[in-house]
Protein backbone atom coordinates (compact mmCIF):
# COMPACT_ATOMS: atom_id res chain seq x y z
CA UNK A 1 0.00 0.00 0.00
CA UNK A 2 1.11 3.66 -0.62
CA UNK A 3 -0.26 6.03 1.13
CA UNK A 4 -0.11 10.03 -0.20
CA UNK A 5 -0.69 13.37 1.47
CA UNK A 6 -0.90 16.53 -0.60
CA UNK A 7 1.47 19.50 0.75
CA UNK A 8 -0.29 21.90 -2.24
CA UNK A 9 1.13 22.99 -5.40
CA UNK A 10 3.44 19.74 -6.76
CA UNK A 11 4.60 18.70 -3.01
CA UNK A 12 3.58 15.67 -1.51
CA UNK A 13 4.83 12.63 1.27
CA UNK A 14 4.43 9.13 0.23
CA UNK A 15 4.40 6.58 2.64
CA UNK A 16 5.35 2.70 2.04
CA UNK A 17 6.41 0.21 4.47
CA UNK A 18 6.84 2.71 7.17
CA UNK A 19 9.41 5.01 4.48
CA UNK A 20 8.48 8.27 3.93
CA UNK A 21 9.72 10.03 0.68
CA UNK A 22 8.60 13.58 0.59
CA UNK A 23 8.63 15.29 -2.59
CA UNK A 24 8.81 19.26 -3.48
CA UNK A 25 7.61 20.86 -0.47
CA UNK A 26 7.14 24.53 -0.08
CA UNK A 27 6.85 25.60 3.39
CA UNK A 28 7.98 29.48 3.38
CA UNK A 29 7.01 32.37 1.23
CA UNK A 30 10.41 32.93 -1.06
CA UNK A 31 7.94 32.84 -4.17
CA UNK A 32 6.03 35.43 -2.45
CA UNK A 33 9.37 37.48 -1.13
CA UNK A 34 10.79 37.50 -4.56
CA UNK A 35 8.57 37.59 -7.29
CA UNK A 36 5.38 39.12 -5.24
CA UNK A 37 2.75 36.47 -5.76
CA UNK A 38 0.64 35.89 -3.21
CA UNK A 39 0.32 32.37 -0.80
CA UNK A 40 -3.32 31.83 -0.85
CA UNK A 41 -2.84 28.45 1.51
CA UNK A 42 -0.54 27.81 4.24
CA UNK A 43 1.75 24.67 4.26
CA UNK A 44 -0.58 22.50 5.96
CA UNK A 45 1.92 20.56 8.09
CA UNK A 46 4.44 21.37 10.91
CA UNK A 47 8.42 20.63 10.14
CA UNK A 48 8.43 18.25 12.87
CA UNK A 49 5.43 15.94 11.15
CA UNK A 50 7.34 15.62 7.66
CA UNK A 51 10.06 12.56 8.82
CA UNK A 52 11.14 12.30 5.69
CA UNK A 53 13.61 9.46 4.93
CA UNK A 54 14.01 10.82 1.32
CA UNK A 55 13.61 14.61 0.00
CA UNK A 56 13.05 14.16 -3.44
CA UNK A 57 13.09 17.77 -5.68
CA UNK A 58 11.96 17.20 -8.85
CA UNK A 59 13.20 20.07 -10.55
CA UNK A 60 14.85 23.75 -9.21
CA UNK A 61 12.40 25.98 -9.59
CA UNK A 62 11.74 27.93 -5.60
CA UNK A 63 7.83 26.55 -5.43
CA UNK A 64 9.74 23.06 -5.49
CA UNK A 65 13.28 23.58 -4.40
CA UNK A 66 12.95 25.93 -1.86
CA UNK A 67 16.39 26.85 0.15
CA UNK A 68 14.91 27.43 3.58
CA UNK A 69 12.60 24.48 3.12
CA UNK A 70 15.90 22.36 2.01
CA UNK A 71 17.96 23.54 4.67
CA UNK A 72 15.40 22.99 7.29
CA UNK A 73 14.76 19.91 6.44
CA UNK A 74 18.26 18.43 6.23
CA UNK A 75 19.07 19.97 9.75
CA UNK A 76 16.59 18.26 11.23
CA UNK A 77 16.82 15.32 9.53
CA UNK A 78 20.24 14.51 9.81
CA UNK A 79 19.20 11.13 8.15
CA UNK A 80 17.77 11.91 5.37
CA UNK A 81 18.71 11.79 1.73
CA UNK A 82 18.43 14.77 -0.25
CA UNK A 83 17.95 13.25 -4.16
CA UNK A 84 17.14 15.04 -7.32
CA UNK A 85 18.32 15.86 -11.04
CA UNK A 86 21.57 17.62 -11.73
CA UNK A 87 20.11 21.01 -11.43
CA UNK A 88 18.68 20.32 -8.04
CA UNK A 89 21.87 18.06 -6.84
CA UNK A 90 24.00 21.30 -7.30
CA UNK A 91 21.65 23.73 -5.78
CA UNK A 92 21.68 21.23 -2.49
CA UNK A 93 25.81 21.26 -2.66
CA UNK A 94 25.82 25.42 -3.34
CA UNK A 95 23.35 25.38 0.07
CA UNK A 96 26.60 23.37 1.71
CA UNK A 97 24.58 20.35 2.28
CA UNK A 98 26.74 17.44 2.68
CA UNK A 99 27.74 15.77 -0.46
CA UNK A 100 27.27 12.45 0.77
CA UNK A 101 23.75 12.87 1.24
CA UNK A 102 23.39 14.39 -1.96
CA UNK A 103 22.39 11.99 -4.66
CA UNK A 104 22.06 12.72 -8.22
CA UNK A 105 19.23 11.14 -10.34
CA UNK A 106 19.04 10.43 -14.04
CA UNK A 107 15.90 9.51 -16.42
CA UNK A 108 15.06 5.78 -16.06
CA UNK A 109 17.52 5.56 -13.43
CA UNK A 110 15.42 3.78 -10.77
CA UNK A 111 16.73 3.23 -6.90
CA UNK A 112 14.80 1.44 -4.52
CA UNK A 113 13.47 3.11 -1.20
CA UNK A 114 11.46 0.63 1.41
CA UNK A 115 8.93 -1.15 -0.34
CA UNK A 116 9.01 1.55 -3.22
CA UNK A 117 10.94 1.72 -6.47
CA UNK A 118 11.46 5.39 -7.80
CA UNK A 119 12.25 6.22 -11.21
CA UNK A 120 13.00 9.51 -12.53
CA UNK A 121 10.92 9.73 -16.03
CA UNK A 122 11.23 12.56 -19.10
CA UNK A 123 9.30 16.18 -17.72
CA UNK A 124 9.51 19.03 -20.14
CA UNK A 125 9.92 22.51 -18.28
CA UNK A 126 12.26 25.35 -18.12
CA UNK A 127 14.79 23.64 -15.87
CA UNK A 128 16.13 21.58 -18.38
CA UNK A 129 17.11 18.99 -15.86
CA UNK A 130 13.72 18.85 -14.75
CA UNK A 131 11.87 15.23 -14.30
CA UNK A 132 8.81 13.32 -13.42
CA UNK A 133 8.62 10.59 -10.91
CA UNK A 134 7.51 6.94 -11.45
CA UNK A 135 6.32 5.06 -7.83
CA UNK A 136 6.20 1.30 -8.24
CA UNK A 137 4.87 -0.29 -5.11
CA UNK A 138 4.40 -4.52 -5.89
CA UNK A 139 2.85 -4.68 -8.88
CA UNK A 140 1.05 -1.27 -8.62
CA UNK A 141 2.54 1.99 -10.21
CA UNK A 142 2.02 5.60 -9.58
CA UNK A 143 2.91 8.52 -12.12
CA UNK A 144 3.65 11.62 -10.78
CA UNK A 145 4.14 14.91 -13.68
CA UNK A 146 5.87 16.85 -11.76
CA UNK A 147 5.62 20.42 -13.69
CA UNK A 148 5.77 20.13 -17.47
CA UNK A 149 4.12 20.81 -20.40
CA UNK A 150 2.77 18.47 -22.75
CA UNK A 151 4.02 16.00 -24.86
CA UNK A 152 3.75 12.92 -26.78
CA UNK A 153 7.06 11.89 -25.02
CA UNK A 154 5.29 11.80 -21.43
CA UNK A 155 4.39 8.34 -22.75
CA UNK A 156 7.00 5.94 -22.44
CA UNK A 157 8.17 2.59 -21.61
CA UNK A 158 8.05 3.97 -17.41
CA UNK A 159 4.61 5.73 -17.47
CA UNK A 160 2.71 3.11 -19.36
CA UNK A 161 0.81 1.01 -17.11
CA UNK A 162 0.33 3.31 -14.32
CA UNK A 163 -2.71 2.82 -12.37
CA UNK A 164 -2.84 6.08 -10.87
CA UNK A 165 -1.61 9.64 -12.26
CA UNK A 166 -0.55 12.90 -9.94
CA UNK A 167 -0.97 15.45 -12.76
CA UNK A 168 -0.28 19.25 -13.32
CA UNK A 169 -3.37 21.24 -14.67
CA UNK A 170 -2.47 24.82 -14.03
CA UNK A 171 -1.54 25.74 -17.57
CA UNK A 172 1.01 28.45 -16.86
CA UNK A 173 4.58 28.98 -16.45
CA UNK A 174 5.75 25.71 -18.72
CA UNK A 175 2.66 23.25 -17.25
CA UNK A 176 -0.06 21.50 -19.24
CA UNK A 177 -3.49 22.66 -18.32
CA UNK A 178 -6.86 20.24 -17.67
CA UNK A 179 -7.27 19.66 -21.17
CA UNK A 180 -3.99 18.16 -21.99
CA UNK A 181 -4.00 16.79 -18.77
CA UNK A 182 -6.88 14.89 -19.87
CA UNK A 183 -4.87 13.68 -23.06
CA UNK A 184 -2.75 12.01 -20.84
CA UNK A 185 -5.42 10.20 -19.12
CA UNK A 186 -6.95 9.34 -22.02
CA UNK A 187 -3.56 7.48 -23.23
CA UNK A 188 -2.31 5.71 -19.88
CA UNK A 189 -5.89 5.17 -18.73
CA UNK A 190 -5.48 5.20 -14.90
CA UNK A 191 -7.65 3.94 -12.82
CA UNK A 192 -7.54 6.77 -10.97
CA UNK A 193 -6.31 10.51 -11.85
CA UNK A 194 -6.14 13.48 -9.68
CA UNK A 195 -5.09 17.49 -10.26
CA UNK A 196 -2.21 19.20 -8.73
CA UNK A 197 -0.41 22.27 -8.63
CA UNK A 198 -3.07 24.65 -8.72
CA UNK A 199 -4.13 26.83 -5.50
CA UNK A 200 -0.64 27.42 -4.27
CA UNK A 201 -0.80 30.91 -5.53
CA UNK A 202 -3.41 33.50 -6.78
CA UNK A 203 -2.09 34.50 -9.84
CA UNK A 204 -1.01 30.85 -10.46
CA UNK A 205 -3.84 28.26 -10.26
CA UNK A 206 -6.79 26.60 -11.97
CA UNK A 207 -10.53 25.20 -11.68
CA UNK A 208 -9.79 21.73 -11.23
CA UNK A 209 -13.41 20.71 -11.64
CA UNK A 210 -13.14 20.54 -15.49
CA UNK A 211 -10.37 18.05 -15.36
CA UNK A 212 -12.42 16.27 -12.44
CA UNK A 213 -15.32 15.79 -14.79
CA UNK A 214 -13.22 14.59 -17.80
CA UNK A 215 -11.77 11.87 -16.39
CA UNK A 216 -15.04 11.01 -15.05
CA UNK A 217 -16.29 10.91 -18.30
CA UNK A 218 -13.46 8.76 -19.06
CA UNK A 219 -14.52 6.29 -16.46
CA UNK A 220 -11.36 7.27 -14.30
CA UNK A 221 -11.75 8.39 -11.01
CA UNK A 222 -10.78 11.74 -9.62
CA UNK A 223 -11.68 14.08 -7.22
CA UNK A 224 -9.93 16.77 -5.26
CA UNK A 225 -7.21 16.04 -3.35
CA UNK A 226 -7.42 16.84 0.17
CA UNK A 227 -4.77 19.24 2.13
CA UNK A 228 -2.49 17.54 4.79
CA UNK A 229 -4.47 14.48 5.48
CA UNK A 230 -3.18 11.12 3.91
CA UNK A 231 -4.90 8.84 1.77
CA UNK A 232 -4.18 5.33 0.27
CA UNK A 233 -3.39 5.70 -3.50
CA UNK A 234 -1.89 2.27 -4.54
CA UNK A 235 -3.52 0.18 -5.24
CA UNK A 236 -6.22 2.07 -7.00
CA UNK A 237 -9.71 0.81 -7.02
CA UNK A 238 -10.04 -1.82 -9.78
ZN1 LIG B 1 5.88 24.44 -10.09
Amino acid sequence: MLATTWLSQGGFIFETGGVRIVVDPYMGDTVERQHGVTRIVSFPLALTDLKPDVLFCTHDHLDHLEPDTVVAIAATYPRCQLVGPLSCHSHFLKLGLPADRCREVHVGGSFDCGQATLTPVPAFHSDPAAVGLVLSVGASKLYLSADTTYSDALINEWTTGSDALLICINGRLGNMNGDEALRIVSALRPHLALPMHYGLFEENTADPEPFIQGCRARGVESFAMPLGTPFPILPAAQ
